[in-house]
């Protein structure tokens, strides 16, 4: 049984003032959800967060990580940074780090394995754009995107792998893929999955859906076989809107 995950990107929003208070809100109405709950404050807030989230059950998570532990690598923050300030999750590959930072599938499979040495727990987003979706290509993107950026991986380190579905046309859009065919989706990346390492870990990793989710489709995204869980950017800015998601079996 695999258990639902909901992660929150802040992406770059909120002052450390403004990261505490949100922080706080959820910690206190999420403070008996059962799920999975992660959220990823920009770098400036994660110290501050720490301190609101440490004896809660939310997890902190980061957006990015350098590729390399340390050296000359200006504007970069390292995993053992991270670590430092009580990350314990990241999410690496995401579509905008791909698209606008032009961050290429060799990159991003470097910081998916330092990270994972270092005992995090890894976000890999993996989407293809409209253009490609209408060439059809979508699952010729997401197929490279998974194996490239889980090249030289033990099967064992999948444990702490979690992988987020997310068409990048309906990023920040209000467009979100058809319940369908997001679930066709992770069905191939679960099928990929099952080839490169095994059913069974296949079977047991969790597959996120991301792309303008809210609270008026993820009861529909969250009941697809398929679909695990949800890497939420616009709708995690405010407690109103990521506690029904978090929530979605109340709805
Ligand atoms: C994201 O940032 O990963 C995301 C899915 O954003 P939004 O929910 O705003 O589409």
């Amino acid at each position: 049984m695999r258990k639902p995950f909901i992660a929150g990107n802040w992406k770059m929003y909120k002052t450390i003032k403004e990261a505490v208070e949100l922080a706080g809100s959820l910690a206190g109405a999420l403070a008996s959800e059962k799920k999975k709950v992660m959220i990823a404050p920009p770098f400036t807030a994660l110290a501050a967060v720490h301190e609101v989230l440490k004896d809660s059950n939310i997890l902190l998570g980061a957006q990015n990580m350098g590729p390399v532990e340390e050296g000359a690598h200006t504007g970069e923050i390292s995993v053992k940074m991270l670590k430092d300030v009580g990350v314990s999750v990241v999410i690496l590959g995401h579509s905008e780090r791909r698209h606008v930072y032009k961050e290429h599938d060799h990159l991003i499979n470097e910081k998916v394995k330092l990270a994972l040495l270092n005992r995090l727990e890894v976000i890999l987003c993996v989407g293809e754009t409209l253009k490609e979706r209408e060439d059809g290509l979508a699952e010729n993107v997401v197929e490279n995107q998974l194996i490239n950026g889980l090249d030289g991986l033990q099967q064992k380190q999948l444990d702490s792998v979690i992988i987020a579905y997310e068409p990048v046309w309906a990023i920040g859009t209000g467009k979100t893929a058809m319940p369908e065919d997001a679930d066709k989706m992770h069905s191939y990346i679960r099928k990929i999955l099952g080839k490169r390492f095994s059913k069974k870990t296949a079977e047991s990793m969790i597959i996120q859906y991301g792309g303008s989710v809210k609270q008026g489709n993820v009861r529909e995204l969250m009941n697809m076989e398929n679909i695990d869980g949800a890497l939420v950017g616009g709708a995690s800015l405010k407690a109103e809107t990521f506690v029904p998601i978090v929530q979605f079996d109340k709805n």
